[in-house]
């Protein structure tokens, strides 16, 4: 089986366009790798993957699809260009009916083959209504088999499936995503990979204050997000020191946006060993107390990393949509502890400055916390296809 694969051109020139067809190419062998005998080809600037055909179509779609670069993606078959051999391949394609409508586009690039193009879509549609039941077309069909003769074969291909779009992974760099267990911030870190970024993962758990949901769901989405990027890196960080020393020393109006400033502090200090450039949080403008703008920025100064937000404009319902587009809803939909649901005030800054924040903090250890956070750390690996996952405990020690 043969697999046309289309990608959006748009700002590709030069170089530039190598490099993104050569990252594609790999991202599809890397996400058939347990499909023996799949190749990729590239060939007058067009890209196929090419299968043996007892890998089943179903298998395939779900791996394409989740495959970013890839625009749209269609099924296509070689066939002779004779008159039974095109019938044939017809039926195989449509002859199963299910669709009430359909149409057949050929396109003769050589016009040795004796039928004129509207004469074969007529002469193939008859066939295929025949088999099926269905009626033809033209304007809105349900299903179109699009026939391109060359001159000794055909090329026969049914409905463009959506790929993900965006770039592949590993054109855009690297990024530490905070993930915790709700819905936003898995979705900003499958935006991230869609656009072309290798992304780290990073959940902050309140165990053994809180019991291990928190850790369970962190790491399932790691397992759903590795469906787009083939390999994810998940640090887990114990975050209840942190939470004890700002619930004793600090009031409590600014403690959300102290933890989220010491969630900040300890990724930063994880993204050397990542070669991170970037870190990158689920935020969405004014979903919450510590997300108006005000405190978004007292928030980040306090690292020098650039903080990503790529929800910060979408609202709810956009990010729902995206989270089941993912397929991380499910499991952020779960019931958990947040870590972030302890100790919270009933009167939150709105409006705090990174110099308030700054006072407040003057009276912990700072560095001591942070560093203890960076040690205590576990990392799990996990990799698809085939699934894996690997357990590094305390892999940050000393
Ligand atoms: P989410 O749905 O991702 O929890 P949210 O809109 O509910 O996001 P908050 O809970 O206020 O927002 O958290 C803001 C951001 O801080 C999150 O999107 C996430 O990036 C980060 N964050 C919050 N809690 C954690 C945690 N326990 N571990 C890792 N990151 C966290
Ligand atoms: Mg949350």
């Amino acid at each position: 089986m043969r697999v046309r694969i289309r990608w959006h051109e748009l700002g590709l020139k030069g170089g530039n366009r190598s490099f993104f067809v050569d990252r594609l190419r790999k991202a599809l062998l890397a996400a058939c790798q347990d499909l023996p005998g799949t190749r990729v080809k590239v060939r007058d600037g067009r890209m196929y993957v090419e299968v043996p055909d007892a890998v089943p179509w179903d298998l395939l779609q779900e791996r394409l699809a989740r495959v970013p670069g890839v625009a749209n993606f269609a099924r296509t078959r070689v066939v002779p260009a004779e008159l039974d051999a095109l019938r044939a391949a017809a039926l195989e394609e449509l002859g199963g009916g299910g669709f009430a409508s359909f149409r057949v586009r050929v396109r003769r690039a050589d016009k040795s083959f004796p039928l004129r193009a509207g004469e074969l879509e007529a002469d193939l549609g008859s066939v295929v209504a025949l088999a099926t039941g269905a009626a033809v077309d033209l304007e809105r069909p349900e299903r179109t088999l699009h026939v391109e003769m060359a001159r000794r074969d055909a090329l026969l291909a049914t409905e463009r499936e959506p790929g993900p779009g965006g770039m592949p992974v590993g054109t855009g760099g690297r990024v530490l995503a905070l993930v915790s267990g709700g819905i936003d911030s898995p979705v900003a870190a499958w935006r991230m990979i869609r656009r072309g970024c290798n992304v780290s993962l990073v959940n902050f758990h309140a165990f053994p204050l809180q019991d291990r949901t928190m850790q369970d769901k962190a790491r399932e989405l790691a397992r759903a997000l590795t469906r787009w990027q083939g390999r994810t890196r998940l640090f887990s960080v114990a975050f209840a020191p942190v939470q004890q020393a700002v619930v004793a020393g600090c009031s409590p109006r600014l403690r959300v946006l102290l933890y989220r400033r010491f969630m900040l502090r300890i990724a930063e200090a994880l993204m050397p060993r990542l070669r991170a450039r970037a870190l990158c949080t689920g935020d969405s403008l004014g979903q919450v107390a510590s997300q108006t703008l005000p405190n978004l920025a007292a928030v980040s100064a306090a690292v020098q990393a650039p903080v990503l937000r790529p929800l910060l404009g979408m609202d709810k319902a956009e990010i729902t949509a995206d989270a089941r587009r993912a397929g991380t809803f499910e499991i952020s939909a779960l019931p958990d502890q947040d870590c972030c649901q302890l100790f919270v005030p009933k009167r939150p800054a709105l409006a705090a400055t990174a110099a308030e924040l700054e006072a407040a903090e003057a009276a912990l250890d700072l560095r001591g916390l942070v560093r203890d956070a960076v040690y205590g750390a576990e990392e799990l690996r996990f990799s698809f296809p085939p699934e894996r996952v690997e357990v590094r405990r305390h892999a940050l020690c000393p």
